[in-house]
């Protein structure tokens, strides 16, 4: 297992050898019933900034290894609306797109503006 906490170390961890891979987030949604045959990569890329502020919304960056509902709370903290009903959705930021998580009517797509990613496929990010 290795842990990853910027695109430069996930891109290492990534060439470390030729065994499958698995992104792990907190681990709350998946069960292991054997031992992986492979490398699982922890994410653990942390941050929360603001991108840009208007007279009605505010757009947040938050990194994919903090954790949701610390996330939640943190909105709250700053008086900003919209995450409150995902509030104590176990997990990950970066898991949250992937389930398109929700709870009492609202969806991440409903406030999500946009996800940076990086394909340990094609080793290209929708972000250069
Ligand atoms: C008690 C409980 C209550 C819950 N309540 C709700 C609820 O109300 N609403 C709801 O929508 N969900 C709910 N869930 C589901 C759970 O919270 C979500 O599945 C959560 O988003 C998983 O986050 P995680 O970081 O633990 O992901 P993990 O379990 O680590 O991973 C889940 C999947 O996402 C992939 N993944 C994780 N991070 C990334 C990443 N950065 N990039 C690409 N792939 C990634 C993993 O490879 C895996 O396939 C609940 C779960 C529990 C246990």
């Amino acid at each position: 297992m290795i842990t990853f906490d910027d695109l430069q170390s996930l891109k290492a961890a990534l060439g470390y050898d030729a065994n499958p891979k698995l992104i792990l987030g907190g681990g709350s949604n998946i069960l292991f019933t054997k031992d992986f045959e492979g490398t699982v990569l922890k994410n653990e890329i942390k941050g929360i900034s603001i991108v840009e502020t208007t007279e009605n919304q505010v757009i947040v960056e938050v990194g994919a290894g903090e954790i949701w509902h610390s996330f939640v709370q943190y909105c709250i903290s700053q008086n900003w609306g919209g995450v409150e009903n995902l509030s104590l959705i176990p997990g990950t930021c970066g898991a949250a797109p992937i389930q398109n998580i929700g709870a009492y009517g609202v969806e991440l797509k409903d406030i999500l503006a946009s996800v940076t990613c990086y394909s340990t496929e094609t080793k290209e990010s929708n972000d250069s």
